[in-house]
This record gives C-alpha cells, sequence and structure tokens, in this order.
C-alpha cells in the first residue's frame, strides 16, 4: 500500500516524541504513548508548552496569550508531533495553534452562525430538519480546530453535564415520533467511556423510532488511540454509522490508518467532512490527495464546508467561488467516491445548501445542454411525452 504520511522515518519519528514527552519531564514510552488517556493528560495546552514545542511566530504568542479566556487551546501529543515546528504556515499547526488574527470580528462574523440556539427546544439539542435531531454530548474536546462551528459551547463550559440533560433528551424525542435519526456531537462524544456511550446510545435505540444513529468526531484525527476494539464493539452493538473530521492528508498517520481499520473491520461504515480553509487545503491538489488517502483507508468522503463565519476565523476562510473552482477541479477528475458534497450551512439557520457547478447549460423542451467535466457540451433529450 502507498505510504501517505510525512513523518515515516520510525527513527526520526521517536526523537520528535522524545522530545515532546521531554517537555512534560518525561521520556517516551511507546506503550504510554498508544493509551489514550496518557495523551489526554499531557495536552498542550499553556503557552510555555507551546514555546517548547514550536519556533513561535509573535502572532501566534499573542494568540496563544489571548486566546486562554475566549476559546480554550489544547493539541494532544499525538496531533502535536505533526506539526512541522519551523514552518508557521503548517497546514496542521493553522488548525490548531491560536494566532492573534483570532480577535478581528469582520462584518458578518457570528458567534452562533448556524443558528443552532434558535433551533434548540432544549440545551444540547437542535431540531432543524423534521426528520433528524443534532445532540451534543459534551463541550470539550480531544483538541480544538480554531475554526469551531460551535465555540461558544465548546470548552467553555457551555452545557450541563449529560446525565443531567438525558432524561429531558430522551423524553424530548419519545414524543417526536417524526425523529428517525439522531446525530451525535458536541463536543467530541469518543471522549465519553465506553460504558456511558454504550448507556446513551441504548436509550437512543430503544426508542422505537429511531432507526439511525451516527456519532460526529474528531477522535480518531486528534486521538486515534482512543480506537480501541472495546470501543468499536460498542459502535458495532448499536449499528452506529461515524463521520469523522480531517482536513489535510497529513492526518492519516500510521496510527489513524490502524484505527480506520479497527473501524472498518468492525464493520462502522466510515465517512468524513472537511472543512476548506485558507493555507490548509485551499487547493486541488492537497484535497485531492486528502480524499485518496480516506479512500485507502476506507473512509467515505462526505461533506466539504464551507467555513462557518465563526467570530474570529477570517483568517482561515476562503471564498465560495474559490470553493467552487476547487470542486470543478475534482469532480469527474477523479473518482467519484472521492468527491464530497460542497455545503454552506446557510448562516442564521438555513441547514446546509449544497454549492454547485453549473452543469446545466440551457434546458428547454425537453432538451437539456450539458457542461462535462472537461468544459464540453453534450445533451441529453427527455422522452417524447415530457417534451
Ligand atoms: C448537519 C446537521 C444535521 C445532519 O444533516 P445531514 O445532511 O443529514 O448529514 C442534522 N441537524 C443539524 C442541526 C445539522 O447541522
Amino acid at each position: 500500500m502507498k505510504e501517505n504520511t510525512v513523518p515515516a522515518d520510525p527513527l526520526k519519528r521517536s526523537a520528535r516524541r522524545e522530545e515532546i514527552c521531554r517537555i512534560f519531564g518525561e521520556s517516551y514510552d511507546r506503550a504510554r504513548w498508544n493509551d489514550w488517556r496518557w495523551q489526554m493528560h499531557h495536552r498542550f495546552i499553556k503557552p510555555e508548552q507551546f514555546k517548547q514545542l514550536l519556533r513561535l511566530t509573535g502572532a501566534e504568542r499573542r494568540g496563544l496569550a489571548m486566546s486562554q479566556e475566549k476559546f480554550a487551546v489544547a493539541v494532544t501529543p499525538h496531533f502535536a508531533e505533526l506539526i512541522d515546528p519551523n514552518d508557521p504556515s503548517c497546514p496542521i499547526r493553522l488548525q490548531v495553534v491560536p494566532r492573534e488574527e483570532e480577535l478581528l470580528v469582520g462584518p458578518g462574523d457570528m458567534t452562533d452562525p448556524c443558528g443552532e440556539d434558535h433551533d434548540s427546544p432544549m440545551p444540547g439539542l437542535v431540531h432543524r430538519y423534521p426528520d433528524r435531531v443534532l445532540l451534543l454530548a459534551l463541550d470539550t474536546c480531544a483538541a480544538y480546530c480554531r475554526y469551531c462551528t460551535r465555540s461558544r459551547l465548546v470548552s467553555q463550559g457551555g452545557l450541563d453535564p449529560l446525565p443531567r440533560r438525558v432524561d429531558a433528551i430522551v423524553a424530548y424525542l419519545e414524543q417526536h415520533t417524526e425523529v428517525r435519526d439522531v446525530l451525535l456531537s458536541g463536543g467530541d462524544p469518543l471522549l465519553m467511556s465506553d460504558d456511558r456511550l454504550d448507556d446513551l446510545l441504548g436509550r437512543l435505540s430503544a426508542i422505537p423510532h429511531i432507526e439511525f444513529l451516527r456519532i460526529g468526531s474528531r477522535v480518531p484525527s486528534f486521538l486515534p488511540q482512543r480506537v480501541t476494539p472495546e470501543l468499536v464493539a460498542v459502535l458495532r452493538k448499536h449499528r452506529v454509522w461515524l463521520s469523522l473530521h480531517f482536513c489535510h492528508a497529513r492526518e492519516i498517520t500510521p496510527e489513524v490508518a490502524r484505527a480506520c481499520d479497527l473501524l472498518a473491520d468492525g464493520g462502522i461504515p466510515l465517512g468524513s467532512q472537511t472543512v476548506l480553509l485558507r493555507g490548509v487545503n485551499d487547493d486541488v491538489q492537497t484535497l485531492k490527495d486528502l480524499f485518496h488517502a480516506l479512500l485507502r483507508v476506507r473512509v467515505r468522503p462526505y461533506y466539504l464546508y464551507q467555513c462557518d463565519p465563526v467570530v474570529g476565523t477570517g483568517h482561515l476562510r476562503t471564498s465560495v467561488h474559490r470553493g467552487m473552482e476547487l470542486m470543478n477541479g475534482l469532480r469527474g477528475h477523479t473518482t467519484g467516491y472521492a468527491v464530497p458534497t460542497y455545503v454552506i450551512d446557510a448562516p442564521g439557520g438555513g441547514g446546509k445548501v449544497p454549492i454547485q457547478a453549473e452543469t446545466i447549460l440551457d434546458y428547454q423542451n425537453g432538451h437539456v445542454s450539458l457542461r462535462n467535466w472537461a468544459g464540453q457540451a453534450y445533451s441529453y433529450v427527455d422522452p417524447a411525452e415530457h417534451a
């Protein structure tokens, strides 16, 4: 199989791990490194820790100093290892290391861009589409994406603990027989213990009209060590689908490939969501590399999101025009499975709107003029009775 990771040389990798562990006053131990609880207890949180990990720029130093009270910073040792310490424009670094630009508020920036609070019948539940709900399980993540659409809740203690909310949520879902699909997100649901997750999924699947459970998680990217055979058994038991979150091919490390293999071998259907980010993945080759790497580990790219206009994320966003150009560079130019649906989560609560290239040039009297992936014109004629 083709190798798609950056730090492929095992000697270099363990040298870097040695440096990372030393920041925490420990030496590298492979078994400890592979323990997800050790990873969670040794996250990069404080500016002094980042100073030892990376050659910081002024904008990053000021970002780290300011962001502490705004939107928490945390990076797992696993993810920290992927950051190029000498390159401020490293695509991994841009996703998790704050910059002072986070203080800038652009016109149209919002704290709740998708209008989730408006469609929320109770804390931690968003009911926007008739047949499906979004359940916010936790308000913490393994690491914090600087472009988080839910930073108003996540990492701020913005949610009551789930055990206090779950009875009300289950009661609501029992009454709403039109809901057939529950998406657990957050915060990252896979940070729950196996037992608590099993319990929650069990309570949801016991509701007769709930037929589809899925979890949105960045744990396989930030903390692949969390994916254990025991966790996979819980997910399989409740027939859960997983939506993972990856933004760059460099995230598909050997550990991540192993986690995806465990999940896929365990029968868990895997999709992936990607946020289009300036300087991280806003060119065709970078997106192709990512989507191809995902297919190799049996993950189907599901959505490519235009970055939500969250306060303080202007420096990470691209234009919709750029997004459309990128999609034109993918559709037809590579495997159909490698092409996600490009969507804007319409600000103000409009839901996800697919953004598609103009492929119908003209459609009159049952005659469709089409533009194909290579830009050539073709036509299709409707059956006679519809003309
Ligand atoms: C994204 C989302 C869903 C799920 O949408 P799908 O297109 O079915 O994946 C459900 N509820 C809310 C509020 C969402 O934002």
